[in-house]
């Protein structure tokens, strides 16, 4: 590239990039009073994060705002994404991941299961079609790089995959990190999963609004997992508009918040 890149190191970090439910919040058309609030906590894009490891960042998910996200971090490349699964807000920023191939030297590698490479290869199918009459940038070039809940090691650190249930139709993945765990889009966790989320520095787990919902824990459902698992610090993420921040936080128990958009997490990846 022509232009020097803007790069933070973020090493030894995970960013909360977003932390907003699927239609973010604000929700479009609405006026309720967090939608309208004017604090920068009650603005939540939608949900991804990011780990600065010793080989590079690994970007979770791309979200429909990545744009957004990685600009206001000041973080200008991405050296591969993990995906938790395949909904659309969790995939549909994908295509700007076109200028990372640049800085790369190559396509991007994909980490994900079988079920989201194939949302993927059908809903980007100009990516995969090897036309070769296109200019370099003009699609995204991706390498798909298959997981399953088998522990592997991606750009220097261990993840543990943690399979968690989204509904009853839905198995997605969380991430173990050292003491750090990423849970989002989850209602229910098997206890095989429960055992390796145990010992944890920082859980961050959903919990998507007061009461429960057929795909996502509720806040009460969320604060009992914490309580269980027991972590050092919890922080709630994919929040809709039903939960305040400040007047959330300020019931909730000690060592429990609800999550902003830009929370900056310690890894300690062994
Ligand atoms: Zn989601
Ligand atoms: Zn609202
Ligand atoms: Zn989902």
């Amino acid at each position: 590239m022509p232009h020097p890149l803007i790069h933070t190191d973020i090493t030894g970090q995970m960013i909360l990039l977003g932390t907003g439910t699927s239609v973010g919040v604000p929700a479009i058309g609405c006026g309720c009073a967090v939608c309208r609030s004017t604090n920068p906590k009650n603005r939540r894009t939608r949900c991804s994060a990011i780990f600065g490891l010793p080989g590079g960042n690994l970007l979770i998910d791309t979200a429909p705002d990545m744009r957004e996200q990685l600009l206001r971090e000041g973080i200008g490349l991405v050296h591969a994404v993990l995906y938790t699964h395949e909904h659309a807000d969790h995939v549909f920023g994908l295509d700007d991941l076109r200028l990372m191939q640049f800085c790369l030297g190559g396509p991007v590698p994909l980490y994900c299961e079988e079920r989201v490479e194939q949302r993927i290869r059908t809903s980007y199918d100009y990516a995969f079609t090897g036309a070769s009459d296109l200019h370099r940038g003009a699609v995204p070039q991706l390498v798909f790089r298959r997981i399953t809940t088998e522990p592997f090691e991606v750009l220097g650190a261990r993840i543990t995959p943690i399979r968690l249930r989204h509904g009853p139709r839905c198995d997605v993945l969380g991430f173990r990190v050292g003491d750090v765990a990423y849970c989002t889009d989850v209602n229910a966790i098997p206890a095989e999963s429960m055992a390796l989320l145990q010992g944890l520095d920082c859980l961050v787990l959903d919990a998507l609004r007061p009461r429960g919902h057929a795909t996502h824990f509720g806040l009460d459902e969320a604060v009992a997992i914490a309580r269980e698992l027991a972590p050092r610090q919890t922080y709630f993420t994919h929040m809709s508009h039903e939960l305040e921040h400040e007047a959330t936080n300020a019931a909730l128990p000690p060592r429990m918040a609800l999550s902003h958009d830009g929370l900056r997490i310690p890894l300690n990846h062994g």
